[in-house]
């Protein structure tokens, strides 16, 4: 495996292999990897014929008084990881030659970026969606891989890239679990165990609903109703959101009619969890 930290360098290294008809995939992420992400390094494996990972802690995505400082890095670790997935390239650039001084130019995905944890967290779907259009820029992949507990992430990638015309195939991947269903997150190791135990109160939840639709349940306000029952009932977890929405515009819904998102952002100690699931009647 390589790694590479200047942009130019990268841009060489695409460019060479572009030449030479191999099939570029790139698995952008922010570090302190876990299984979540070396699956996603599994699935880029079987799509083309090189794989790049990038690790990035973008401060682009970071609002004010958020973990941009704090947010959990071991590069050598994680090197070592991707090193024994077989990995070709990890791209790992400094913040100062990424955001050079002066620049002024966004990308703004508009209506996907307001709901949910675009509600909570501005700014931060604008710092995703220009830090991964300059990630293709820079990499030109063929194809990127995402993962679906981001899926408003997921969405707005989609979206900025029909929109701006990229020649960047998304695909999106499901979530990856523990064996007791906690979605993996890096901020994981935010939790104490306690909290650890009541993090299990999100995956819970969704289990509920999905059951609930299943059962014929199509309602909206009965379904996200006892969601918010079950997480209120976990003394350690502040809810921040629960919202139904339609899978693809990220609109509210009244009721389960076409495939809906149910969404869920919770506070436990020092991490904000999410997690979601699609659910179909
Ligand atoms: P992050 O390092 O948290 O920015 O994540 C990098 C990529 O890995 C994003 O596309 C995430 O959606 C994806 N990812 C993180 N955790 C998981 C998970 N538990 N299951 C699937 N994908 C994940």
């Amino acid at each position: 495996m390589i790694v590479i930290e200047s942009i130019s360098d990268m841009r060489q290294w695409s460019e060479r292999q572009r030449r030479g008809r191999q099939r570029i995939v790139l698995v952008p992420t922010m570090g302190f990897l876990h299984e979540g992400h070396l699956c996603l390094v599994r699935a880029a494996r079987l799509r083309g014929d090189l794989v790049v990972a990038s690790i990035f802690v973008n401060p682009a995505q970071f609002g004010p008084g958020e973990d941009f400082a704090t947010y959990p890095r071991d590069f050598e670790r994680d090197r070592r990881m991707l090193e024994d997935e077989g990995v070709d390239v990890l791209f790992h650039p400094a913040v100062q030659q990424f955001y050079p001084a002066g620049a002024q130019t966004f990308v703004v995905v508009e209506k996907l970026s307001l709901p949910l944890c675009g509600s909570v967290r501005p700014g931060h779907f604008r710092g995703v969606a220009t830090v991964v259009a300059k990630l293709f820029n820079i990499v030109r992949p063929h194809v990127a891989i995402f993962g679906e507990k981001d899926y408003q992430q997921l969405q707005v990638i989609r979206r900025m890239v029909r929109d701006l015309g990229m020649d960047v195939e998304v695909v999106g991947h499901p979530i990856v679990r523990e064996p007791d269903g906690l979605a993996m997150s890096s901020r994981n190791v935010y939790l104490t165990s306690a909290e650890r135990q009541a993090a299990l109160c999100l995956s819970r939840a969704l289990c509920k609903a999905e059951r609930l639709v299943r059962r014929g349940e199509i309602a909206a306000a009965a379904i996200v109703a006892r969601v918010l029952a079950d997480l209120t009932t976990e003394p350690l977890a502040t809810v921040e959101y629960v919202k139904l929405c339609d899978a693809e515009t990220l609109n509210e819904v009244d009721a389960v009619r076409e495939p809906a998102l149910l969404a869920l952002a919770v506070r436990i100690g020092k991490a904000r969890l999410i997690d979601n699931r699609v659910l179909k009647h």
